[in-house]
């Protein structure tokens, strides 16, 4: 599948009228600092469209794009902060799960880890967020150029241990090795 086109559409807060457009929507959650903004400008072949959860004030809001006029990329907050104070932290994971709660045209969520760190509590909470609202996931371990091969098999096999049942995709959005295996599993939803 490729990406023809790609246009940021809006950045919401809460309720809005884009969550029920008949689109389906490719939601992209992890914790701060994976590179979940370099995963997605990765997948869409764009360098800078998607803003580093570094950014202050692009962490607070869930931002949508059009991709080939017919899915929606969503971007959604980054979660565990350090550097954010605990209500700010709470709120964000809150804004995470009231999205996850409404229901929605067709959706897929892509939970993005770094394969070297793993899934720490929250991640594991996010997945089992995700899991009893019955989501589709995909989970994405990214930075594996950061492992050798064999490191690389040992922590996908320790992910697979703490998130049962998930497909466990490794890539890296610095080599771009696993994009088109993502791309493959976004489109499926078709
Ligand atoms: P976000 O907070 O999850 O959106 O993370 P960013 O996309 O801003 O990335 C956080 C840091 O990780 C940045 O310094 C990136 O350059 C780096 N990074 C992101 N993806 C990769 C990757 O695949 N490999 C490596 N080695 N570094 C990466």
């Amino acid at each position: 599948m490729e990406i023809k086109s790609v246009v940021f559409r809006k950045s919401i807060r809460g309720t809005n009228d884009i969550l029920y457009e008949e689109k389906p929507q490719i939601a992209f959650v992890g914790r701060s600092n994976v590179g979940k903004s370099s995963l997605m400008n990765c997948l869409l072949n764009r360098k800078d469209l998607v803003k580093s959860g570094k950014f202050p004030g692009k962490t607070r809001e869930i931002n949508f794009f059009l991709v080939n006029e017919k899915y929606y990329f969503v971007d959604l907050p980054g979660y565990g902060y350090a550097n954010l104070p605990l209500d700010v932290r709470e709120q964000l994971v809150k804004m995470i799960q009231w999205y996850f709660f409404e229901k929605v045209f067709k959706r897929k969520a892509v939970l993005v880890l770094d394969i070297k760190v793993g899934p720490n509590e929250m991640d594991i909470e996010m997945f089992r967020i995700l899991r009893d609202q019955r989501e589709e996931v995909i989970i994405v371990a990214n930075k594996a150029d950061t492992l050798n091969q064999k490191e690389r098999s040992e922590q996908l096999k320790m992910i697979a241990e703490k998130m049962p049942g998930a497909e466990i995709i490794p890539c890296s959005a610095k080599t771009k090795l696993g994009r088109d295996t993502i791309l493959k599993k976004i489109f499926e939803l078709e």
